[in-house]
């Protein structure tokens, strides 16, 4: 029997109506190969930081119990993103839809097409918060907690758009 990991998922986007977007990632997550669906955070509305003049994010994060290696996981969500229509041009543009691995167990890995713990994410009130509701204890691989991270960060250009039960049920 293979082992499970616990993952956490970063989703994000600001464009092709952002919160259906995320309905349709949440699905999607739902449905992926060797995985138990966890749990989903509230759903919160950010700036966007990237070039130009982008609307605004709607970001969530999502805990899945996967036995899908991280290669293979980063695959399928790869996969999602294409469905929804992402295309790869822009670094930091817009998108339909960004899915991101920011944590899987307490693995730590450095290769050019995975890094785990996500790099930007200690940074990123719109990951930090969501991660903050549904598991406000967490402790990253190298030690350090969620809340002292929450503690250090700009946390003015972010607000709570939606919360989980009221978006779980949209999605039904
Ligand atoms: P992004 O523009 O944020 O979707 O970045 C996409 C690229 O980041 C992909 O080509 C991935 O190979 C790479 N990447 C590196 N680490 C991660 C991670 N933890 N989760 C998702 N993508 C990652």
């Amino acid at each position: 029997m293979s082992v499970s990991a616990l993952a956490y998922i970063g989703l994000g986007s600001n464009m092709g109506m952002p919160m259906q977007q995320l309905q349709a990632a949440y699905i999607a997550l739902n449905k992926l190969p060797g995985t138990r669906f966890g749990e989903i955070s509230n759903i919160y509305q950010s700036a966007a930081v990237g070039p130009g003049n982008q609307p605004d994010y709607l970001n969530a994060v999502a805990s899945l119990h996967t036995e899908l290696a991280p290669e293979k996981l980063l695959l399928a969500l790869q996969n999602i993103e294409i469905a929804q229509g992402r295309t790869r041009d822009l670094r930091w543009g817009a998108r339909t839809l960004d899915l991101d691995i920011l944590l899987y167990g307490d693995l730590q890995i450095r290769t050019p097409d995975l890094v785990i713990p996500h790099a930007e994410m200690y940074r990123r009130s719109f990951v930090l918060f969501p991660l903050f509701d549904l598991n406000p204890a967490l402790v990253f691989p190298d030690g350090k907690n969620l809340r002292s991270h929450l503690e250090s960060i700009d946390k003015s250009s972010i607000s709570m758009s939606c919360s989980a039960e009221a978006f779980i049920n949209t999605c039904s």
